[in-house]
């Protein structure tokens, strides 16, 4: 199985580049943050909870993704392979991601972590919020946070999938395809 890690702040293009791998290698994507989305758009007890969360920009209960990947991982047992969008953003996320795939004697591939400075960032997120209505899109003290919580307990996870040689940085800044093919050299 090919199980990749997109890595990267919010703003770094996870999204856009995991709709063109997804298409490439044929793999599940599976976004945290769109799982959320569905469950707060189905009006569910935990999209209401979650909302709470993310209208304020900080991470949501790490018991409340990695149930909803582990569902995930259990409903498609015949994938090629998984894309992870936003997701482990916490050392005990990637931990419990790492023991759901050796139950499923599997492992991630490789995490690649797309790069951009952060005034880059803020200014790609209010853009996008114009167009895609997502009030945590909107509001740059909510972008603050949210870069906050990553470089907190996220970008701690570079280090983590480095320590087991499946680490790779790929400049996130520039043409769309360009950033495309230097993920797929990376794959290999
Ligand atoms: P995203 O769409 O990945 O930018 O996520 C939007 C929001 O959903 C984040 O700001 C968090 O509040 C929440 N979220 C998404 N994925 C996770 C995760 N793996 N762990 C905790 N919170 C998450």
């Amino acid at each position: 199985m090919l199980n990749i890690v997109l890595f990267g702040p919010p703003g770094a293009g996870k999204g856009t580049q995991s709709a063109m791998l997804v298409e490439k290698y044929m793999l599940n994507h599976l976004s945290t943050g769109d799982l959320l989305r569905g469950e707060i758009a189905a009006g569910t007890a935990l999209g209401l909870e979650a909302k709470k969360l993310m209208d304020q920009g900080v991470l949501v209960p790490d018991e409340i993704v990695i149930g909803m990947i582990r569902s995930k991982l259990d409903q498609n047992p015949d994938a090629k392979g998984f894309i992870f969008d936003g997701f482990p953003r916490t050392v005990a996320q990637a931990e419990a991601l790492d023991n759901l795939l050796t139950e499923k004697s599997t492992g991630i591939t490789c995490m690649l972590a797309l790069e951009v400075n952060e005034a880059e960032l803020v200014k790609r997120l209010l853009h996008r919020g114009k167009d895609s209505g997502r009030s945590d899109d909107q509001d740059e003290s909510i972008i603050a946070n949210r870069i906050r919580e990553y470089n907190a307990k996220t970008a701690p996870l570079a280090n983590y999938y480095a320590a087991q040689n499946k680490f790779k940085g790929i400049n996130g800044i520039g043409e769309i395809d360009a950033i495309f093919n230097s993920l797929c050299e990376a794959i290999g």
